[in-house]
């Protein structure tokens, strides 16, 4: 639960927009003291605001996707870097420029992001479809969900030779979408509770309808390896919404909840664990000092428990009576981790043994002592 005012609903605001405002950024000062976790280190929140430049998105009657997404975004960004301690933002564009969906999840890998929220608007030939939605990574159970998700995919038929960059998948084929069924995503239950966050923000706090928290096939989710969600804030195509998600004033409420939802999510992760959890702070694949002993060009698994930027000895007391735990030094940030396996499946069993006691563990790669996106860890595993 949240502290503090509650915010009005948006959808109601008008000629009381700006005191409401007024009251609303009150809130969020209050807010901000003392929630979020006192740490050394950095979180680190990509931000992907979807489409740009070429890329318009969905077309709407008075605008276009791309900025809409844009102005989102960045004012998200503004607010989670002025009320979240120690919490770096990177946003995969910040104009309105071209960037590949292949460059965007490859953007949240390389800062070693913590989450990556991808921020999008709906459109549909019905005018009278309205509402928020938040998508996971994960196969659509029904046809408009895929079309979601083809929709959104969609640019990746603009770009030279999309064919080899994006391994043989074709956007527009229903089979293609089969191979994100390959690889289970070992990210989704945390994935799937950083969306329900955020919909119960859109919803409760800024009175957004409630369309849910889904699973389809996005490129940008497939292909990043931290909690990842797709945010549908509204439809273009309706034109009340459509007004709503350009107005200022909506974008503020988008924005916010957006916010509050990942405060939520990082003060539940500091919770939840065992030790203290303290955010990442290091730059992707740094060094361990733990000598893994598989060798040179081998890939082996392990399941993280919990990570710190302080040290903390390695006995049953501080991890919940686990025996196993090793620690291995990345930089700033000593990961603690359980189990040592040469194949994924055997890691992702030994996650759902611990799972119990550590909710958050998660499977990560080590290769040449150093930490491989999941997802490349196993496509190098079944090339050899
Ligand atoms: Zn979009």
């Amino acid at each position: 639960m949240s502290p503090g005012i509650k915010n009005g609903k948006a959808g109601t605001i008008n000629i009381y927009g700006i005191i409401l405002i007024l009251i609303f950024n009150v809130s969020l000062s209050i807010i901000a003291s003392g929630s979020s976790p006192k740490t050394n280190g950095k979180w680190v929140i990509v931000i992907d605001p979807g489409h740009g430049g070429r890329d318009s998105g969905a077309p709407g009657l008075i605008s276009k996707e791309k900025d809409i997404n844009l102005s989102i975004a960045l004012k998200a960004a503004k607010y989670i870097r002025e009320n979240i301690k120690d919490v770096s933002v990177v946003l995969t564009r910040d104009d309105d420029s071209t960037v590949d969906l292949l460059e965007r999840p490859k953007i949240a890998n390389r800062n070693n992001a913590d989450l990556f929220i991808s921020i999008h608007a709906n459109g549909v030939k019905s005018k009278s479809v309205m509402g928020a939605e938040t998508y996971v990574m994960g196969l659509a159970v029904n046809e408009e969900n895929l079309e979601v998700a083809m929709k959104e995919n969609e640019v990746i038929l603009l770009e030279d030779d999309y064919s080899t960059k994006y391994e043989g998948f074709d956007p527009k084929s229903p089979e293609s979408y089969i191979i994100f069924t390959l690889t289970q995503n070992v990210y989704q239950k945390q994935s799937i509770d950083l969306a329900s966050k955020i919909q119960t923000q859109l919803t409760e706090s800024v009175g957004r309808k409630d369309r849910g928290v889904k699973q389809a096939g996005f490129w940008v989710l497939y292909r990043t390896s931290m909690p990842s969600v797709l945010i549908e804030t509204g439809f273009i195509t309706n034109p009340t919404e459509e007004k709503y998600l350009n107005s200022a004033d909506g974008q503020d409420y988008l924005a916010s909840a957006i916010f509050r939802a990942c405060r939520d999510y990082l003060d539940e992760l500091s919770l939840r664990s065992g030790i203290k959890v303290e955010p990442s702070s290091t730059p992707s694949a740094s060094s361990t000092s733990k000598s893994v002993s598989s060798g040179q060009n081998n890939i082996t698994f392990m399941v993280q428990i919990a990570a710190a930027t302080t040290k903390t000895e390695i006995k049953p007391d501080n991890f919940k009576g686990l025996t196993d735990v090793e620690e291995i030094n990345t930089g700033e940030r000593y990961r603690y981790v359980s189990g040592s396996f040469d194949d994924y499946s055997d890691a992702a069993r030994h996650r759902k043994k611990i799972e119990a006691i550590f909710p958050d563990a998660f499977v990560i790669a080590l290769k040449d002592n150093k930490i491989l996106p999941l997802q490349q860890a196993l496509e190098q595993k079944r090339k050899k």
